[in-house]
C-alpha cells in the first residue's frame, strides 16, 4: 500500500456504479447559512413598493425621451438625467416574455410548472416592466402579446413586496 493511499478513502477493487447519491456531493451543498441584512430600496423604489400596498403601479417619467420607467428609477440611463414626474399606469401590460418551469425554487422537480416571466406594462416602454408569475392560463395558452392584468393580494396581507401581486392573469376586461 502506498502513503497516499493509506490517507486516502478506502480503494474498492471491484469499483462501482454511481448512483444518484454519490453525485449530490458533487451538484449540492446543504449547509445553513444565517444571514440576516438590510437594504435600502431607495427613494424610487421604496415609493414603488409602497403604492403597491395599495395596489397601485407608478411610475417615473422623463422628460426629455417621455419614457415612464417602472419600476421607476430617479434617473434615465438613456437621457442621462434626472426623472421628473410621478406617473400611475393602470398595472395591466402584456407578456413580454416566458418561461414554463418544472424545476421549483429549490431545484426540484415538479409535475405542475410554475409559470414566470416579465410583463411589460402598459403606458410604459417595451422592455420596462418587471418578472413575475402567470396563473389562470395554462402553459399551452400562454403566449409572447397576451394582455393581463395582475391579482392582487387582499389588502390587510400586503406588505409592500412585489409579491402583493399574486400573479398576472390573462385580461378579463
Ligand atoms: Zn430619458
Amino acid at each position: 500500500m502506498s502513503k497516499s493511499q493509506k490517507f486516502g478513502p478506502p480503494l474498492n477493487p471491484r469499483g462501482r456504479r454511481l448512483e444518484a447519491k454519490d453525485l449530490e456531493s458533487i451538484t449540492h451543498v446543504r449547509a445553513k447559512v444565517p444571514v440576516k441584512y438590510a437594504w435600502a430600496a431607495g427613494t424610487a423604489m421604496s415609493r414603488f413598493l409602497e403604492e403597491l400596498k395599495n395596489g397601485r403601479i407608478i411610475g417615473r417619467k422623463c422628460a426629455r425621451c417621455d419614457r415612464v420607467l417602472v419600476p421607476p428609477r430617479m434617473f434615465c440611463e438613456r437621457c442621462f438625467q434626472p426623472t421628473t414626474e410621478w406617473v400611475y399606469l393602470p398595472g395591466t401590460g402584456v407578456v413580454e416574455t416566458f418561461s414554463v418551469s418544472y424545476i421549483d425554487t429549490n431545484a426540484n422537480r415538479i409535475k405542475e410548472p410554475i409559470l414566470v416571466g416579465t410583463v411589460a406594462f402598459d403606458g410604459a416602454p417595451p422592455h420596462c416592466g418587471i418578472m413575475h408569475y402567470f396563473g389562470e392560463v395554462s402553459p399551452e395558452e400562454l403566449k409572447i402579446g397576451m394582455p393581463v392584468e395582475p391579482v392582487w393580494k387582499p389588502k390587510e396581507e400586503r406588505v409592500g413586496s412585489v409579491l402583493d401581486i399574486k400573479y398576472f392573469r390573462p385580461r378579463k376586461k
